[in-house]
């Protein structure tokens, strides 16, 4: 369920959609007393009143970040990252019980958010975007992977160069030198490049390192077109259907290409499957 950088952009993608344009008539926070102590949410929940009236003026992605930008200088920001559904309603029926924001427009539509893992769920004015972690770290100047413009094999091609790190610490967490990859996608990127995870950036061929960008264009690519990951549900009450094709869900099975049995390493935190065979 988790929302990562291709979830979020399918999410914002229909919320642009469907909310754009539309004008926040009011909400309701319901059981955010335990998201506020561990600094989820605003710890002023009058922030939120900031965004009465205000009109959906764009829905946008960055990494796993979205921001709904009001035309009012305030915006409410959303990151479900390790878990959490935002759905949008046409009518009361398809509301959940369980969900921790609702906001509610002028036309009797409404957004439901909810948090079920680490996230958060703010309410800020634009000049106190950079001051929350998440939107700096996202919407920062690290390379985004789907924006074609930015991610250029030039580009990516010489920041791996320059790197004398493993694979994993490249593309994931404070130091990647991407935008938005998980534990999940990394995996799932090094099998279909048919690199071996002790490998360092530094050391790659110029073929390897074209094998690991067009791995991170295809993954990413056919995240998205699949709906999100499989245990993902998108705006409308969906789920997602993309599994990747190395990853923990590959544990105990063979290597769907060789037949191999796949392998686990503990590698900068976070377990590594892979296929000893086909990953070099
Ligand atoms: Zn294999």
């Amino acid at each position: 369920m988790s929302v990562e950088l291709p979830e979020a952009q399918i999410l914002a993608e229909q919320m642009n959609k469907e909310i754009r344009g539309k004008q926040i008539k009011s909400y309701r926070l319901r059981d955010y007393e335990r998201l506020q102590k561990i600094g989820f949410l605003n710890k002023d929940l009058k922030s939120f009143d900031q965004l009465l009236n205000g009109k959906i003026e764009l829905v946008k992605s960055r990494g796993n970040v979205i921001l709904v930008k009001l035309d009012n200088g305030t915006n409410l920001l959303l990151a479900p990252e390790y878990g959490g559904i935002v759905l949008y309603h046409m009518s009361e029926d398809t509301v959940p019980k369980n969900h921790h924001l609702r906001v509610n427009f002028t036309d009797n539509t409404s957004l439901t958010v909810r948090l079920t893992g680490m996230g958060c769920i703010y309410a800020l004015k634009d000049d106190e975007l950079e001051q929350n972690y998440l939107y700096r770290r996202d919407f920062s100047d690290i390379i985004s992977p789907v924006d074609d413009k930015e991610f250029t094999f030039e580009r990516f091609s010489k920041l791996l160069a320059n790197n004398n790190k493993v694979l994993k610490s490249v593309l994931v967490g404070k130091n990647a030198v991407v935008v938005g990859l998980s534990n999940s996608s990394y995996q799932d990127i090094i099998y279909r490049a048919g690199l071996h995870p002790k490998r360092k950036a530094s050391e790659l061929s110029e073929e390897e390192k074209l094998a690991l960008y067009n791995a991170t264009k295809l993954v990413l690519e056919e995240r998205i077109r699949g709906g999100g990951k499989d245990q993902f549900i998108d705006l409308y009450g969906k789920q997602g259907g993309y599994t990747p094709a190395m990853g923990s869900n590959m544990k105990q099975h063979a290597c769907k290409v060789c037949g191999t049995p796949i392998e686990k390493l503990s590698i900068g935190g976070g377990d590594t499957y892979f296929c000893p065979k086909c990953q070099k």
